[in-house]
């Protein structure tokens, strides 16, 4: 249910079949350019493909120009209120506004708003969340539920379909992973915009990873979502891993090295917890599309992980190494990592 509308944002395509890109946003001082280029350097060199940032003021119209100079990954403008930031961030480069026509006053500035961004050919995407649903909206439903964050977008839909403007990307947020997903669903049955799916206010690394895992894993499961961002109160780059891993888990997209270890049990016989830890780090920025498998046992391991182009199996003080569920040789316990690195340096 990937939304069939498709925008553009720089060089990356929101929505329309393209694969579904991964977002963070910059949480260094907005006026302060040269932290916030190093980093947006970063977060492109862990594979961002978008990357916001606030702009309350002038200083920061300077940081999104800097921020265009210094990467090659498309920029977003975050505007709350004021209207004449988006113009100036669209002048500077800007490859997105992130902005709720609703909040920036009159008609004449939406308007004026969505002709920039038609003239720049730059799409706006409209950010609800909980704390954003407007009084009445909130008064008829007594509560930011699914409905009333629907009901919200749509209202600022409105307000920019009023002038013609249709290049929108739609985002639902809600610290409640059942509300968000809630609302993402009756979003993708409302209206065809591509959605920017993520769960706010999340928490901190475990907790966050956790509800981002449950809310956007649902929805991509469903086939709903064309960009992620995972939220945590962490740094930014971590984000970026925890959406990879997100899209990898549910199969949506890959990128690197699916690891597949077992649970250990009363079977195994070697430090297999610490061999696993070790591959999976050894592998981390590895780009090969590949399965790697470490299992406690040459039982089951080998049949269980049958789908692995390459594996150890645990044994007594030695390991089998495995393709494909064939076992290729018997290593020694203390030689199996490297000899597991060797192999996988020839696929
Ligand atoms: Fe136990 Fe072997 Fe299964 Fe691992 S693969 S959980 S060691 S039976």
């Amino acid at each position: 249910m990937s939304s069939k509308k498709q925008v553009k944002a720089g060089n990356v395509l929101i929505g329309g079949g393209a694969p579904v890109s991964v977002q963070s946003m910059l949480n260094t001082p907005a006026g302060d350019i040269d932290a916030c280029v190093k980093q947006a350097l970063a977060l492109e060199s862990a594979g961002c493909e978008i990357i916001r940032t606030t702009v309350p003021d002038l200083s920061a119209v300077r940081t999104v120009a800097a921020l265009k100079e210094a990467v090659s990954v498309p920029i977003v403008a975050d505007i709350h209120f004021d209207y004449r930031m988006a113009l100036e961030a669209a002048e500077a480069g800007a490859d997105k506004i992130r902005l709720n026509p609703g909040n920036i006053g009159a008609d004449d500035r939406v308007k004026a708003v969505a002709d920039k961004c038609r003239q720049k050919e730059i799409p706006i995407r409209i950010g609800v969340n909980s704390g954003s649903v407007e009084k009445s909206i909130l008064a008829k439903y007594g509560a930011p539920t699914a409905q009333a964050l629907v009901e919200s977008a749509m209202y600022h839909v409105g307000l920019l379909q009023k002038f013609d403007f249709d290049d929108i990307v739609i985002s639902l947020k809600s610290s409640s992973v059942q509300t968000a997903v809630k609302a993402y669903r009756l979003m993708a049955q409302t209206a065809d915009y591509p959605l920017h799916v993520g769960i706010t206010e999340a928490g901190t690394e475990r907790m966050g990873l956790l509800k981002s895992s449950a809310g956007i894993g649902s929805l991509l499961m469903d086939g709903i979502g064309d960009t992620v961002r995972v939220s945590l109160t962490a740094d930014p780059v971590k984000e970026v891993y925890a959406a990879y891993d997100i899209l990898k888990a549910t199969d949506v997209r890959r990128r690197g090295v699916n690891l597949v270890s077992c649970p250990t049990c009363g079977r195994t016989k070697i430090d297999l917890i610490g061999l696993a830890a070790r591959v999976e780090d050894a592998l981390k920025n590895c780009q090969k599309q590949i399965t790697v498998a470490v299992m406690g046992c040459a039982v089951n391991g080998p049949g269980e992980a049958a789908n692995a182009d390459i594996g150890v199996a645990g044994g007594n003080g030695y390991g089998l190494l495995f393709s494909k569920g064939k076992i290729l040789r018997k290593i020694k316990e203390e030689e199996l990592f490297t000899e597991l690195m060797k192999e996988i340096e020839k696929l």
